[in-house]
């Protein structure tokens, strides 16, 4: 995480500003200095953490096991950063990143990996992070001494880190694209990526780990505002039109909604607008209007309105359809989003009499999946809005089984406690800071069989683990998913299983 690195700057601040730049005069490196590095891990962010006389520098670029020459651009007492000028010894798990706008874009920050590569790495994080952070012992992990003497006293297993589950084609995943439309410097209609570290639009057309629908859905956006004199958004002076394109496309009913997000209520020539998206979008099902005046960089505002079609688009997820509206959460890879819930539908071990509680349900995906094999299922989601999709979801399944509350997981869970609901399997799904602590505790004390966990972050995962093994429970397999193939997310999730129970 970022907080490791930003760990080091606390003595910087304020006053001490001069002490601590002083400090800098004993580093074993200097400002603009070039040096040979040895790569020795990768950072939260992608970039190679290399090591030169002992002091740890990131090099954007750079892949563990290699050999680089780099020119310091920044030191600080703890750590710097440097440039990647050669690569004296390449690793074996260098390829040539395929994206011709790699370097620039920054969404993605391992395309120069191999896909194995990758998924090795994404697993060894999460060994790393459940031994480090949880003080957990993983099964067949290269550990020290003593911890294998502790291991030894206790259960002797370890946790079963799985091989992650990768994509057999890594590409062309994701079911939303939203794209930023700007001016360019000769002044005429962009739409792309921002330019890494500035918020300058570069202009791009095709983006290799979205799906191909979505850079159709753009293209012909941009081609008709162009056609139209529909003008793009500025950012500095807060006037023009279209802001962004957002695209939505069903994997698994080729249903595609477009967005166009607008600084103001009224687009002019209009119907023309819709009539050439029409035509160059042959799947398209809605066309929707967003208004967003306010000067942030969050994408929507508050107004959605319809110009053609449905507001909704559908997709299913195994044999569950989902209605989709233009500001719910849904997961962007749709493929690996079906491993990921039926991992956690395995793990939870259903025989179809079950109590479930499915914290932090979003528009209900999980409890819907889970609901096909328990005996009554409660969902429990901060966002009423996605408890609106998680109750009309069921509804469009038919499935009675479950129900849905808003409210905080921690607040409405001790509540359904006191009510008397006792679930055999609770499932989690939280943000990346992880569950809040008065969960964990009434997880503890509702005291179901299992525990599933599903997270995006192995370092909260790794926290709140280690909380779960205090209080009783024993953490039997963690299954890292790839749901973000060429980027540093990982996603895993993790069985737990109360001790004393076979
Ligand atoms: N399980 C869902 C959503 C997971 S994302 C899915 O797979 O689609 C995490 C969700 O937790 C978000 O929908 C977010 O709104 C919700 N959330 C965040 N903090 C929460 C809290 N304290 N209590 C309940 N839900 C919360």
């Amino acid at each position: 995480m970022k907080a490791n690195k930003s760990s080091g700057r606390t003595g910087d601040r304020g006053g001490r500003r001069t002490a601590a730049a002083a400090d800098l005069t004993g580093l074993p490196v200097e400002k603009n200095g070039e040096y040979l590095a040895d790569i020795i891990g990768i950072g939260h962010e992608g970039e190679g953490v290399g090591r030169v006389n002992g002091y740890t520098l990131f090099v954007h670029g750079a892949l563990p096991g290699e050999k680089v020459r780099v020119k310091v651009l920044k030191v600080k007492k703890q750590y710097g950063y440097a440039k990647l000028l050669e690569i004296v010894e390449a690793s074996p798990d260098r390829v040539a990143a395929p994206c011709p706008i790699y370097k620039q874009c920054g969404g993605c920050q391992l395309q120069h990996m191999s896909y194995e590569a990758q998924l090795r790495w994404k697993r060894q994080l999460v060994v790393d992070n459940l031994e480090r952070i949880g003080k957990l012992r993983v099964a067949g992990s290269g550990q020290d001494v003593e911890e294998e003497a502790v291991a030894a006293e206790g259960d002797a297993q370890g946790i079963e880190v799985l091989p992650t589950l990768g994509m057999s084609e890594p590409w062309r995943y994701r079911n939303k694209a939203q794209v930023p439309v700007g001016l360019s410097l000769e002044g005429g209609l962009v739409s792309g990526f921002y330019a890494q570290g500035s918020h300058r639009i570069i202009d791009m057309d095709e983006c290799l780990i979205q799906q191909e629908n979505n850079d159709v859905v753009v293209a012909a956006v941009k081609r008709a505002a162009r056609e139209l004199g529909i003008r793009p958004y500025n950012e500095e002076t807060g006037k023009g039109l279209l802001r962004h394109v957002v695209a939505r496309y069903g994997f698994n009913t080729g249903e595609i909604m477009v967005v166009l997000v607008t600084n103001g209520t009224s687009i002019p020539h209009v119907d023309e607008l819709v009539g050439l998206i029409r035509e160059a979008v042959p799947g398209v099902r809605s066309i929707c209007q967003n208004v967003n005046r306010e000067r942030t960089n969050v994408i929507f505002g508050d107004e959605t309105r319809v110009l053609w079609g449905s507001d909704v688009i559908y997709d299913t997820i195994g044999d569950i359809r989902f209605a989709i509206s233009a500001r719910s959460f849904y997961q962007v890879n749709p493929v690996q989003t079906e491993v990921l819930y039926r991992t956690a539908l395995d793990f939870a071990g259903l025989s179809g009499e079950e109590t479930v509680i499915d914290a932090y349900c979003g528009i209900g995906t999980i409890s819907l999946f889970l609901a096909q094999r328990a005996g009554q299922v409660y969902g429990v989601e901060i966002v009423r809005e996605a408890v609106d999709d998680a109750r009309r979801n069921a509804l469009l399944n038919g499935i009675r089984n479950v129900q849905f509350e808003v409210g905080a997981a921690e607040e409405v869970i001790p509540a359904w406690r006191r009510q008397g609901i006792a679930p055999d399997v609770i499932v989690v799904d939280p943000p990346r800071k992880g569950c809040d602590p008065a969960l964990l505790e009434t997880i503890l004390a509702m005291r179901p069989a299992r525990v599933v966990y599903v997270s995006c972050n192995p370092s909260t995962l790794a926290r709140d683990l280690r909380v779960l093994e205090d209080g009783g429970y024993r953490t039997e397999r963690v299954q890292p998913v790839d749901m973000f193939p060429h980027t540093v997310h990982v996603e895993s999730v993790a069985l737990l299983v109360r001790n004393g129970i076979a």
